[in-house]
């Protein structure tokens, strides 16, 4: 990562202090974790922060929500799934977030206790902006995102963090998501009696008498 990247990423986390306390810092880590500017993460970071607010909500700390995201995995501009983990807190690794595949930019976000759920959508025009300008130009044209030059998206990047939420973003009336049932979380580990490695107990198969890990049971789940 470059020193003058770091510095941009702080001076562009300073125009989303407008959304609230904290949150040039949450863009500005946003930024970094996500590793360069584009159209579609700073989408994604206003629709997830959207939601929060029409739920009420704070960023998830621990696993209380969850993000389903209905952007895909072969199309352009996913991007928009890291805005919205980065800005809601509901991350990968806390497995609070998931990919509905529909090629679609919106997500809804859903609390765990009491099944309030929002969806937040970008509109059309916000859309086909994106698709239209520039950065997306040399995209199809297989430059990487942090190989565009920064020109070609940093105004229309802090546009999306500076305009307000109803002229690109359009928030459903709170309603009820009925969660499917979640297996219970394991806190016990094993060994593969195959590779060696530590594996979660419930993530273990037998196989031929013996318990081994996933790749070396050669089972799909
Ligand atoms: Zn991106
Ligand atoms: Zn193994």
């Amino acid at each position: 990562m470059k020193k003058e990247d770091l510095k941009l990423y702080h001076e562009i986390g300073t125009h989303a202090t407008h959304l609230g306390e904290f949150w040039d810092k949450v863009l500005e880590s946003a930024l970094i974790v996500h590793g360069h500017l584009c159209g579609a993460m700073p989408l994604g970071f206003r629709a997830g922060r959207l939601a929060l607010k029409a739920l009420e909500a704070d960023r998830e700390p621990n696993m209380a929500k969850i993000a389903l995201v209905e952007t895909g995995t072969a199309h352009a501009a996913g991007c928009f799934a890291d805005g919205v983990q980065l800005a809601t807190g509901c991350t990968f690794g806390k497995n609070l977030i998931r990919k509905l595949e529909y090629g679609k930019w919106a997500v809804t976000i859903a609390i765990k206790k009491d099944g309030r759920a929002v969806r937040v959508r970008v509109k059309n025009e916000a859309i086909e902006a994106m698709f239209g300008g520039k950065f997306m130009d040399h995209r199809r044209r297989g430059v990487p995102p942090a190989d565009v030059p920064k020109e070609f998206i940093l105004e229309s990047f802090k546009k999306t963090i500076t305009r307000p939420d109803d002229e690109f973003l359009e928030a459903s009336e709170v309603f009820t998501y009925t969660f499917p049932p979640a297996p219970k979380p394991s806190f016990n580990i094993d060994r593969c009696e195959i590779c060696g490695e530590m594996v979660a107990e419930n993530k273990l198969r037998v196989k031929e008498g013996k318990k081994v890990c996933l790749p070396c049971s050669e089972y799909m789940i």
